[in-house]
């Protein structure tokens, strides 16, 4: 172990803990220990902790208050069963929005933080977190990280989502990451001048962990490639992508370029992560942290294998508690156990959200991963003729494809584009092609490749 590396575990870490009063350390410890419990053991804590946030909430949080009274829940059945529990109306991300006050407890005493969600659908909004919740949200990620033998002051490179707002900002991440023994870059900064740049940095720190959006990391990936640089020899473990969906293609580049495997974070804005793939490829739920429910349209949960929508109860804000929260992602719990030993559930997410599916007029649906498959095909078939598409649905049977020309065959490929998604999704509809310079990350700092103006 290096002397900064030390210094910033033994040190650094748990004197920002105590500045801050929390205490991700102890929740590490913790969940350390409790991710070898036995399955039932964790079920059974877990449903004491979804009790506890109920009957708090029903007490304290004005929303739960007032909902429970409306649908005559007995507030003093502390004991409740999963069938009464299944009586709590669910939550949609509009009810959080406008009546975020209501959401909030009064009675709640120690510093809380703000967050706000990353606005995927167009909308941000604004969270707030208490101690509680930022100590074990951290701690279940660091928990995550010692899963390949990554822990808090081991060299991190992060590419981060958010563009810094000015020269003081940048400067004060900078120090916080160096302490930290980061390597901060914003996934604003990941453009094709600017990765010499970059993989010069990186090759001198020897970083343990990537972690960050999965676009960003693939032209890195896809730069050290090109131009064969000694990717493997940094001795990166794990790369860990978050917050978008990757295509299978994607990581598989990043695996061979880096030499390591790549493990998933899964969560959402409103709660931080709470799902982390482990070395034996499943997706554990941090049962310490989150409640989640796999639900049918009508509401009744499905069986383990089958999808169903997600919802989650989180378990460790009683701030801004959320109970029975559509997250909006399709996923199913797995049955069984995994080869790694921990006993946390298991889940897989099958697809990254509603906006993500391609509905048409004729009432069929498509995965819009589809059109990463049809770019691959267009990209075999004439090389270095599309460096980048975005395709947006105007209405159920209109397309328009936003499409950076390279210097090969770009009318061909895009005549080669329009025939294949014509093919997927039907003759009727009607494409249009619009050439520009570049594609524009969103606000916060996620690439799409498919953005739907019918699904709000
Ligand atoms: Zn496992």
């Amino acid at each position: 172990m290096s002397l900064h590396e030390s210094f910033t575990r033994h040190i650094y870490w748990p004197l920002v803990q105590k500045l801050k009063s929390e205490y991700a350390a102890r929740a590490l410890k913790e969940l350390s220990e409790s991710q070898w419990k036995s399955r039932d053991e964790i079920l059974s804590e877990q449903w004491q902790m979804v009790r506890r946030v109920v009957n708090k909430a029903a007490q304290d949080v004005p929303y739960y208050r007032q909902t429970y009274k409306r649908i005559g829940w007995d507030f003093n059945n502390k004991e409740f069963s999963y069938e009464d529990f299944l009586g709590i109306p669910k939550i949609e991300k509009e009810s959080l929005r406008d009546h975020i006050q209501e959401f909030l407890n009064p009675n709640y005493k120690g510093r809380v933080t703000e967050g706000s969600t990353s606005g995927s659908t167009g909308q941000s909004l604004t969270v707030f977190f208490n101690i509680e919740h930022e100590s074990y949200s951290e701690a279940g990620r660091w928990r995550a990280k010692d899963w390949w033998g990554v822990r808090p002051g081991s060299p991190h490179v992060a590419i981060w989502g958010r563009p810094y707002t000015g020269y003081k900002d940048r400067i004060a991440q900078q120090i916080k990451s160096y302490f930290m023994n980061y390597l901060l870059f914003s996934a604003f900064d990941i453009r094709q001048h600017s990765l010499k740049r970059i993989w010069n940095k990186i090759y001198r720190f020897k970083p343990h962990i990537i972690y960050g959006y999965p676009s960003a990391i693939f032209a890195l990936a896809e730069y050290t490639q090109n131009n064969k640089l000694p990717a493997h020899e940094l001795g990166i473990k794990v790369i860990m992508i978050t917050a978008e969906s990757s295509s299978i293609d994607q990581r598989h580049v990043i695996e061979e370029e880096f030499g390591c495997k790549t493990a998933n974070e899964y969560g959402c804005s409103e709660t931080g992560g709470f799902v982390y793939e482990c070395p034996e490829s499943n997706w554990h739920i941090s049962s310490e942290l989150t409640f989640i429910e796999f639900l049918d349209p009508k509401g009744k949960p499905v069986s383990p294998g089958e999808r169903g929508e997600i919802f989650l109860t989180h378990l460790r804000n009683d701030y801004m508690p959320l109970i029975r929260y559509r997250v909006g992602d399709i996923g199913s719990q797995l049955a069984g156990t995994c080869d790694c030993g921990r006993n946390l559930p298991l889940m897989e997410v099958s697809v990254a959200k509603e906006s993500d599916i391609i509905h048409l007029a004729n009432r069929e649906s498509y995965m819009s991963g589809d059109l990463l498959y049809i770019n691959k095909s267009v990209m075999q078939a004439y090389p270095s003729s599309i460096l980048q598409f975005r395709v947006t649905q105007k209405t159920m049977d209109s397309f328009e494809i936003e499409v950076v020309p390279g210097t090969g065959q770009v009318g061909e490929a895009k005549q080669l584009f329009e025939q294949l998604l014509k093919k997927q999704l039907g003759k009727n509809i009607q494409i249009h092609f619009k050439r520009v310079s570049s594609i524009e990350r969103e606000p916060s700092g996620k690439l799409r490749y498919f953005i739907s103006e019918i699904n709000k």
